[in-house]
């Protein structure tokens, strides 16, 4: 007989497990609280869907906080299986300049996952909507609320894709830490990740830098860098630029209550070169306009740094060039979880088996966001959701 798996929330980790269960084997049911599926991946595909990056395993593996958890999802289902997983959907996909992998052009985030939906419909997964978990019962049965009231259901095996708390609007909301704290499950707060950091710029200059990105810069916090593009906001710092240090970040926060980071401006020219540049200035040229002309500098640029110098800090080549080479500001926050892209905290890592059982409550298993781990935008998120519920899918279709 059929054994009955209950996977509750409907996101990326929820669809691929439900598409790669062995439907011989498993009676699969979804439970989701919306009314559609996938709304946090439609969301995600929004400025362009990356799925994943192209990058060796070794360093994919890496990328993660703490680095080792996913090695054993990932060896099992990597980046080059997800890209091949995708293209058997009919989904063709492309590498981007930067290494990361999106959907071939004209191919919205829909289609990818209407594509994902028509392999669910063939593997006979019973969805069911408008159905949001809310704990168990005495016995141990899932209670849901439903638009036509409680509903009560004893499955053979649950799988929680509940995902973060970041942009609660897609379902997504992580209420449901407490549930498990009540199991004697250890649970983190959540937290903003892969979000904005707030940063009290000189008000003077707000109008000049909001909007603008600093490219071409690395970003320094504690012992990791980063080379990218940040976007400065009236209240701090955004963007690819930043987010991968999203970890050291909210560390220094937690034990200093503020965060120092080191943004390096020009990290294409050496301190010497650019003494030697600036050395000899035209004397058709103020001292500004030849810093301007010889470094290649913007008014976003020099607005902050005037902000930070004294006069004639701003005027001894030494000093200027230091700062341009290590400016340093200072973070006293994390922006909104509301508006981040991710979230760390919700179920602890040490709480789940090797194969994402809850050591705990056996025949429960957690995967995806609802984990306490941390990756940088990039395809990471993603595809650590997908790694997961293919490894999943795969030790649960084993034969016993
Ligand atoms: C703005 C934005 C951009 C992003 N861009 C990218 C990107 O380009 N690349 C990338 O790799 N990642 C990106 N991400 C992150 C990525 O979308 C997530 O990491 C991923 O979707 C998480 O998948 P999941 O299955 O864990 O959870 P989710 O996709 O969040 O799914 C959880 C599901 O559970 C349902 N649910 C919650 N509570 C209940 C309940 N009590 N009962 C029933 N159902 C419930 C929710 O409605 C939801 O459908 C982005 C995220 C955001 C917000």
């Amino acid at each position: 007989m059929k054994k009955t798996i209950s996977i509750i929330g409907g996101g990326a980790s929820a669809i691929i497990l439900a598409c790669e269960l062995d439907p011989k084997k498993y009676s699969v049911s979804v439970f989701e609280t919306n009314t559609a599926l996938g709304r946090k991946f439609l969301v995600a595909g929004d400025g362009g869907l990356n799925l994943t990056h192209s990058e060796n395993e070794k360093v994919f593996i890496s990328r993660y906080t703490p680095t080792k958890f996913l090695s054993k999802a990932f060896s099992h289902f990597s980046n080059k299986d997800l890209i091949a997983w995708i293209n058997a959907l009919g989904i063709e996909t492309f590498v981007g300049s930067s290494g990361r992998v999106f959907p071939k052009k004209g191919v919205k985030p829909i289609d990818v996952l209407k594509a994902m939906e028509d392999k669910l419909k063939h593997q006979h997964v019973k969805i069911n909507f408008k159905h949001e978990w809310q704990g168990f019962s005495e016995a141990d049965e899932l209670i849901f609320k439903t638009p036509t009231g409680n509903k009560k259901i004893k499955s053979d095996l649950t799988v929680f894709c509940l995902g973060g708390a970041s942009w609660p609007v897609t379902g997504s909301k992580g209420d449901w830490l407490t549930i498990f704290k009540e199991k004697n499950i250890d649970v983190i707060p959540f937290s903003a990740s892969n979000c904005s950091f707030k940063i009290d710029w000189p008000k003077n200059i707000i109008k000049i830098i909001e909007g603008k990105p600093l490219k071409n810069i690395s970003v320094k916090c504690g012992n990791k860098i980063h080379f990218g593009e940040v976007v400065i906001t009236a209240t701090g710092l955004e963007g690819s630029g930043i987010y991968p240090l999203s970890p050291q970040i909210r560390n220094e926060l937690n034990k200093k209550n503020e965060a120092k980071i080191f943004i390096d401006l020009k990290p294409d020219l050496s301190f010497d070169e650019m003494i030697q540049r600036i050395s000899k200035p035209s004397s058709k040229l103020s001292y500004t306009e030849n810093l301007v002309k010889q470094l290649n500098l913007n008014k976003t640029q020099i607005a902050l740094l005037k902000a930070k110098l004294s006069k004639s800090d701003f005027l001894d080549p030494i000093i200027l060039v230091n700062n341009l080479k290590n400016f340093e500001w200072t973070i006293y926050s994390l922006g909104p979880i509301e508006d981040a892209i991710s979230t760390v905290g919700g179920i602890s890592l040490n709480e789940i088996s090797e194969k994402f059982e809850l050591k705990k409550m056996k025949n429960n298993f957690v995967i995806g966001e609802m984990l306490d781990y941390d990756a940088p935008t990039g395809g990471y998120l993603l595809q650590s959701c997908f790694s997961m519920g293919k490894f999943l899918a795969d030790h649960l279709s084993e034969p016993v």
